[in-house]
């Protein structure tokens, strides 16, 4: 298997997230990204290329004009404003409150985020823009024939939606990809999120559509961030009724709740009958991992990968979260070779 990556992702190096009531250093690092890369050739999982160009057209196929054009004039004004410092919103609207962009850097901020974890750097842009564009080289490759494809972006993506950013997370490579598939062809495309935390981004852009299968399991949002959505009973509106699926896990979850709820899932997209599938890959579910309340162990991951082949479909897998960053790169490798190895027996 294939890994797209640029080192352009360091260029998002945050400062501090609010974080257990303190401004901490960020969990979402480029260590994260340097480890799994150095996995991936130690283990020798396949050819690692550099990510193509696409411009912001794929980008608006999912997210608003608007939005864009804050994240790409947003590091020049706090700057104007504030000085070099990171960029963080200093407060959100509230319901009675009214939804009106404001001209002020800082009521910008707070207008297209929904968390104060997610900084805004001097590099932010470049690492975002990159992102995406490794995703959408990944996309290329699978349409382009090859069975699977691991598009390792940093900053992820899935918490983003079509006008909001959070949860480390700007632009929804996972997203952009998906919709890259459908504008090259693809009749219908299942998102697979596997990340401890819901996508409430991916949720959100394609909730009304029927083109865009998008299922996630995840720590149930009644415990856990980013807690205003991703409940059972959220299963798609509008002509997208019917095909969305939430699969909340209580805290503590091991393998044993994990397994059939990833069976679900799948039994889910193998109904569906998509052309390709995405894996918004997060490995936060780790029983070490510092954020997060779920069990699993280094070896769970080769069967998440196994379990994925099984839908014999062509996958492009994008990096999401996870934060134990010493046992990031066997985590995610181990899912890749679990894939690799059972779609080819
Ligand atoms: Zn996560």
């Amino acid at each position: 298997m294939r890994t797209v990556y640029t080192e352009d992702h360091r260029l998002q190096d945050g400062k501090a997230e609010l974080i257990d009531g303190k401004l901490q250093p960020c969990f979402e690092m480029p260590k994260r990204a340097e480890i799994i890369i150095e996995r991936v050739r130690d283990q020798r999982l396949g050819e690692v290329v550099p990510p193509q160009e696409f411009g912001q057209d794929p980008i608006v196929r999912v997210h608003k004009p608007d939005f864009v054009e804050f994240l790409r004039v947003a590091w020049g004004d706090w700057v104007k404003a504030h000085g070099t410092w990171d960029a963080l919103p200093l407060n959100w609207s509230a319901p009675g409150m009214r939804r009106i962009i404001p001209e002020a850097i800082d009521g910008r901020l707070s207008y297209y985020s929904f968390d104060a974890g997610t900084p805004i750097t001097a590099g932010t842009w470049r690492a975002i823009t990159q992102a995406a564009n490794v995703a959408l080289t990944g996309r290329q490759m699978v349409t382009a024939g090859e069975r699977a494809v691991f598009a390792l972006c940093r900053p992820p993506g899935h918490h983003a939606g079509s006008c909001f950013y959070g949860g480390y997370c700007f632009f929804n490579n996972a997203a952009i990809a998906a919709q890259g598939f459908r504008d090259s062809g693809a009749a219908r495309v299942a998102v697979l999120d596997v990340d401890y935390h819901h996508g409430n981004g991916t949720q959100e852009i394609f909730y009304e559509r029927a083109d865009v299968l998008t299922t996630s399991i995840h720590a149930d949002p009644k415990q856990e961030y980013p807690f205003f959505l991703g409940h059972a009973d959220e299963t798609g509106a509008g002509a997208g009724a019917g095909h969305h699926l939430n699969l909340p896990l209580r805290w503590g979850a091991k393998w044993d709740v994990y397994k059939p709820a990833l069976e679900t899932a799948m039994r889910r997209i193998r109904d569906y009958a998509p052309d390709a599938i995405v894996v918004s890959l997060g490995v936060d579910t780790f029983e070490e991992d510092p954020i997060s309340k779920f069990k699993l162990k280094r070896d769970d991951y080769s069967r998440i990968g196994e379990m994925i082949a099984g839908a014999g479909k062509p996958t492009l897998f994008v990096m999401e979260g996870g934060y134990a960053v010493d046992a990031l790169g066997v985590n995610v490798v181990n899912v890749l070779a679990g894939f690799e190895g059972a779609a080819k027996s």
